[in-house]
């Protein structure tokens, strides 16, 4: 890549840069990556600028040239998004980082934007634990309002009484407690809006967690209803546009008696939409750099049917991934860790039905049956 090429700058180098930047070298980007680990996984595909996300003399370097700035995580400290746009543009807007950041903050711009929430309160003393319970009643979950992911920080009530020692178990951190949602399934829409005001959005996924963590993703799933699709799509758009978002954006729902009822947002691109790489005309990486390049966007559609398995914690044997007919492996480069996202892997297929086989197998290798994804 010639030293001369535009650089795309991104507060981040974990794997979601990584997977912007091959999506946007063949565009003719460089990348640059702002990360307290030199061999962070981005450091395959570009400049580290080693320091940490609040070092603004480090944001000053990772920003000095770059055509477009934008973060791959959405706990980027917010004065550091600030800072990086008092000296070019940043995006997505700190605001859609901001309230992404604060569950009470993105239930109330969920609401406002009239999309459909679960009940739920703001916890930050006894007294407001007192109120939460009366209005949210149990079961519900009560979780930190900031730097949650994954599941982490986070416990489900199951009776009244478990919910005072939940909150010291938590530090007393400043809360949300909401209502348990018995859903039927998880799905999630990634989409991307452009500064134009263009908006294009993938095919609802089917998401199915495990302790909190993504995996297994299904586009394109027989049961995800036209009537879903269009709501889910609507409510994305809402959002997005409410927010002037630009760049890709990823909306977590639960689904209840067939209708949907939003749980959180990501203001970047989502593990939900890694089966985009090869699964899509254009995926959410590539999507995402053209938004903040300013670019037009690209067809959001699903090429028939595909599948994402997650690899967490430990990866099978390559050649044992490989022995699948037609899957396509993503790995980090990051040591393993219990519960760490180290990869993943993608089927493609003309339908639905052409995914089962493979899927089966991934299934086995990385540990989720069918069925047994769950929450806790
Ligand atoms: P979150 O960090 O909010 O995405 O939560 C991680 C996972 O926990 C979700 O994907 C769900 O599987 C589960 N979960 C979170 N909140 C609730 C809830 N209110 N009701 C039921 N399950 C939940």
């Amino acid at each position: 890549m010639s030293a001369t090429a535009p650089v795309i700058a991104i507060i981040g180098g974990g794997q979601l840069g990584r997977m912007l930047a091959l999506a946007g070298i063949p565009l003719g980007y460089r990348f640059r990556f702002l990360d307290p680990a030199p061999d962070c996984p981005a450091a395959a595909v570009g400049e580290v600028v080693v320091g940490a996300y609040d070092d603004e003399a480090a944001i000053e370097h990772l920003v000095r040239d770059a055509v477009a700035v934008t973060y791959e995580f959405e706990n980027v400290p917010v004065k550091s998004a600030l800072a990086a746009a008092t000296r070019g543009r940043i995006a997505p807007s700190p605001r859609s980082l901001a309230i992404a950041q604060d569950r009470i903050a993105e239930k109330d711009f969920f609401r406002a934007c009239g999309v459909p929430v679960q009940p739920y309160a703001a916890v930050s003393n006894d007294a407001e634990l007192e109120k939460a319970l009366e209005r949210v009643g149990v079961p519900g979950v009560l979780k930190t309002r900031q730097l949650g992911y994954d599941g982490k920080g986070q416990c489900v009530i199951r009776n009244e009484s478990a919910l005072g020692p939940a909150f010291a178990s938590l530090g007393r951190v400043p809360c949300i407690y909401e209502a348990f949602v018995p859903f039927e399934r998880e799905v999630s829409i990634v989409a991307t809006r452009a500064a134009s005001g263009a908006f294009v959005a993938h095919p609802v996924c089917r998401n199915e967690h495990v302790g909190g963590i993504l995996r297994v993703t299904v586009a394109a799933d027989p049961d995800i209803t036209v009537e879903l699709a269009r709501d889910g799509e609507r409510h994305v758009r809402t959002i997005a546009e409410r927010l002037g978002h630009i760049g890709t954006l990823a909306v977590e729902f639960f689904v209840v008696a067939g209708s949907l009822v939003a749980n959180e947002m990501a203001p970047r691109v989502h593990n939900s939409g890694h089966w985009t790489i090869e699964g899509a005309v254009t995926s959410q990486f590539e999507n995402h750099i053209r938004a903040v390049a300013g670019l037009p966007l690209g067809d959001p559609s699903v090429r028939g049917a595909a599948a994402m398995v997650n690899l967490i914690g430990e990866e099978p044997p390559l050649e044992d991934l490989l022995r699948i007919g037609g899957v396509h492996v993503h790995r980090y480069g990051k040591l393993p860790r219990a519960g760490r996202k180290l990869g993943h892997v993608t089927v493609v297929g003309r339908e639905y039905d052409d995914l089962l086989p493979a899927l089966d197998t991934l299934r086995t290798l990385t540990g989720v049956s069918a069925g047994a994804a769950r929450r806790h």
